[in-house]
């Protein structure tokens, strides 16, 4: 099948976010290229909760190409202010979950964007890991060095 261009013939049967993009199951869409959909979450953290994917089947941020990467985050920072204006919200945190780990339920890159309001009880990204670990200069430096390469 082709969509807007998009080959969807090694979409893996069982991926909802690639059943949307195929137009199997509705979704309320609020963005499209031919690259990139986006959508209202739903089961949403807050009005206007809207998820931004790719429309190939990747599983992990670090599997997307450049040119795919910037079509993403660019349509990201198009929708962000967008969404927050449309719901007066004050602010959004914009993320994703990478490995389930991390909490990825749907095997397909997503980024969510979640408007946030004054007082809404909600907590910013450094609230999603465990217990903040240990570490000292050295360790650090070191991780630094390895990510470096
Ligand atoms: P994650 O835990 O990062 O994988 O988030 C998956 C998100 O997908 C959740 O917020 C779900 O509410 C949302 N979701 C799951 N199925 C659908 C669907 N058919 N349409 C829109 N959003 C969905
Ligand atoms: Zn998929």
């Amino acid at each position: 099948m082709i969509r807007r261009g998009v080959d969807l013939s090694h979409m893996p049967d069982d991926c909802v976010f690639c059943s949307i993009v195929a137009g199997e199951i509705p979704a309320r869409t609020v963005h499209e290229t031919d690259e990139v959909l986006a959508f209202l979450d739903a089961n949403p953290l807050a009005p206007g909760h809207t998820l931004v994917i790719p429309k190939v089947h990747v599983r992990h941020v670090g599997e997307i190409d450049d040119d795919l990467t910037s079509e993403l985050f660019a349509a990201v920072a198009e929708l962000t202010p967008r969404i927050r204006d449309v719901v007066n919200a004050d602010a959004a945190n914009v993320g994703i979950n990478d490995g389930r780990a991390a909490g990825q339920e749907v095997p397909h890159v997503h980024v969510h964007v979640i408007p946030r309001f004054e007082g809404d009880d909600g907590s910013p990204i450094h609230a999603v890991a465990g217990e903040r670990p240990e570490l000292t200069d050295d360790e650090l430096d070191a991780i630094a060095a390895d990510i470096t390469g």
